[in-house]
């Protein structure tokens, strides 16, 4: 379908191809020093003390848990609105899933009150979800996980470039993942990162990304080692050299963009206050600075949301949900049984995502709060 509005849209051009192409003519296109630049570039951005690049944030998380030796008997609290990568990431470890609800129509956060109602003695480590790129409340929830010994995992996906407190968000728990998938806020196709400020986090994050082994085909390519031995059941978790140089040029894109974005979801916001106030909008007001990665509206309860996606997609407008929550999910939906998430359950019935990217402009946005206006008097 040919969208007049897209949900989301690249900010790609010749600075990114001749990236490529420079990656390319120079031969070497599995990790190296491309890749290490845009390590040392991502760490420098987010005031990180190592960043780790790897294949996607899904793997990001799974390292994750690895390396805070989550397993099985390990409960994780983590919040059942988000991309089930999330809690698949726990699942592979052989750890339990626990959901926890978000704070409030206002903010779709995971709730401290609730993570702290859901510890038991099996709780081993928190995952938050920066959703659409606003801060959860960390210095809370840090207080919560230094009382009760829990390792916190920050899902920056939403979020890189957000800071709450003058602190970048990925660098306020163990470890943060990000991702760089298509419609993130910087890409480079797939693409991931880990943050930390643990050396041997790092360390342990480096040996797990590549097999296991104590050195790297780069090391060796280089003449600094010719054998290698290994020590843990690695994977094959690595970014590659195209890919870093496409996160490279992104990562310098990336303030302006987020102040693109900033500046279209508060004429959002405004537009939508004077044209249909019955729309809730949700983190106004929010603490910290947020990366707007999506633009998110409550629907009134009366109103049919299918009817109401279908009316803005005749008239060209890409909307989306975020998300169906996990524990709806016929995976989940078992071993979520006994779960309480009232408010997950009624903010995943009526929120809608509006099309947000820094090339859209505010004649776009009017576009949309008034085709919203009029869907909402059919
Ligand atoms: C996109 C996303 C992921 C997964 O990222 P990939 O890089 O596609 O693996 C995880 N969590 C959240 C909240 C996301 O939006």
């Amino acid at each position: 379908m040919d969208w007049k509005i897209p949900l989301a849209d690249l900010d790609i051009n010749q600075e990114e191809e001749a990236a490529l192409l420079a990656v390319l003519r120079r031969r070497w296109l599995t990790m190296g020093a491309e890749t290490e630049a845009f390590e040392a570039e991502f760490a420098a951005f987010t005031a990180a003390e190592h960043a780790v690049a790897v294949t996607n944030c899904t793997v990001a998380l799974h390292l994750a848990c690895l390396v805070l030796d989550l397993g099985p008997g390990d409960e994780v609290i983590l919040p059942s609105l988000t991309f089930v990568a999330t809690a698949n990431a726990v699942r592979y470890t052989g750890a339990t899933v626990v959901f926890a609800d978000v704070i409030s129509e206002q903010d779709f956060s995971i709730s401290p009150q609730d993570i702290e109602a859901k510890i038991s003695p099996r709780t081993k480590a928190i995952i938050v979800v920066h959703y659409a790129g606003y801060a959860c409340d960390m210095p809370r929830i840090l207080a919560l996980a230094e009382k009760h010994d829990l390792a916190v995992i920050e899902d920056v996906a939403h979020a890189p470039g957000a800071s709450l407190n003058g602190r970048r968000l990925g660098t306020w728990g163990e470890v943060g993942c990000f991702s760089f998938f298509s419609n993130k806020n910087m890409t480079t196709g797939e693409g991931g990162m880990l943050t930390t400020n643990d050396a041997q986090i790092a360390a342990r994050l480096r040996l797990l990304r590549s097999h296991g082994m104590t050195t790297l085909t780069w090391d060796r390519h280089k003449g600094h080692a010719w054998s290698y031995d290994v020590v843990a059941p690695g994977y094959n978790y690595r970014l590659d050299e195209m890919r870093a140089a496409l996160g490279r040029v992104q990562l310098r894109k990336l303030p302006a963009n987020n102040a693109r974005r900033q500046e279209l979801s508060d004429c959002y916001e405004e537009l939508l206050s004077q044209m249909a106030p019955e729309i809730t909008v949700p983190f106004s007001q929010h603490p910290g600075q947020s990366a707007y990665h999506i633009r998110p509206i409550l629907l009134p309860a009366h109103i049919d949301r299918e009817t109401f996606m279908a009316n803005l997609k005749q008239r060209g407008i890409q909307t989306s949900i975020h998300y169906p929550p996990i524990h709806h999910f016929t995976e989940y939906r078992q071993a979520a049984a006994h779960y309480h998430l009232p408010v997950t359950d009624e903010i995943a019935a009526r929120e809608v995502t509006l099309p947000l990217f820094p090339q859209m402009d505010t004649t776009a946005v009017n576009e949309v709060v008034t085709a919203v206006r009029f869907a909402l008097l059919d």
